[in-house]
């Protein structure tokens, strides 16, 4: 996006912990022209960023499976953006509240185009299956343990799924069924681009 010239498109991909987001993005953006955004890897880069102000907050919030304000996410979206050179973004885990959704409307939605949001339903069950084994696979993450992933499933529940449902509302999700493997799913998602 080196200019607002053209507006950006935006796809957001929800989805609970462990849905899958991060390994289908991958694949979307070989596939298609997007840029794959995850705001997670965007935060804990950040959060381990030698002289972060932010670095303590962040993983802070990382360790309770709590949602970082908006300010920061935002501004590491939009640079990332920025300095990605193109304009179709994938943005992947984000917004996961309230304060996610407002920020990005105060700050970006007048610049961007959405496009549409795609969403991973997965049973929570299979969630905690995949981040424990993504934890046991040396994933290196603060968060993929079970007390953690418990915190996460509550945040979820609680924060983000009224988000995914106002979504669902507004007619702009496209489901996938989160549940096969990486394949079959990918399959699913193939279609909706
Ligand atoms: N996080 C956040 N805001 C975001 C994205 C992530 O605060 O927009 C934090 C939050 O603490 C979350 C953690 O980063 O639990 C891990 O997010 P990630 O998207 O990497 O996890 P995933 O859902 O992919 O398992
Ligand atoms: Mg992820």
């Amino acid at each position: 996006m080196s200019s607002f010239a053209t507006k950006a498109k935006v796809v957001f991909v929800l989805g609970g912990p462990g849905a899958g987001k991060g390994t289908q993005c991958s694949r979307i953006a070989d596939r298609f022209r997007f840029t794959h955004l995850s705001t997670g890897d965007l935060l804990r880069e950040e959060g381990s960023r030698e002289g972060s102000q932010y670095g303590t907050m962040i993983e802070e919030h990382m360790r309770n499976g709590k949602i970082v304000p908006v300010e920061v996410t935002c501004s590491l979206l939009e640079k990332a953006m920025k300095s990605s050179g193109n304009s179709m973004f994938l943005i992947d885990g984000f917004p996961r509240n309230q304060d996610n959704l407002d920020g990005w409307n105060r700050r970006m939605s007048p610049k961007v185009d959405m496009q549409f949001v795609l969403f991973f339903d997965c049973t929570e069950e299979v969630c905690v299956k995949r981040c424990l084994k993504r934890g046991l696979n040396g994933s290196g993450r603060i968060d993929d343990n079970l007390e953690t992933l418990k915190k996460r499933i509550q945040t979820y529940n609680k924060h983000s799924l009224p988000i995914i449902q106002y979504f669902q509302g507004t007619g702009q999700m496209k489901t996938i069924d989160a549940g096969p493997d990486a394949d079959q799913v990918f399959a699913q998602v193939e279609s909706t681009f």
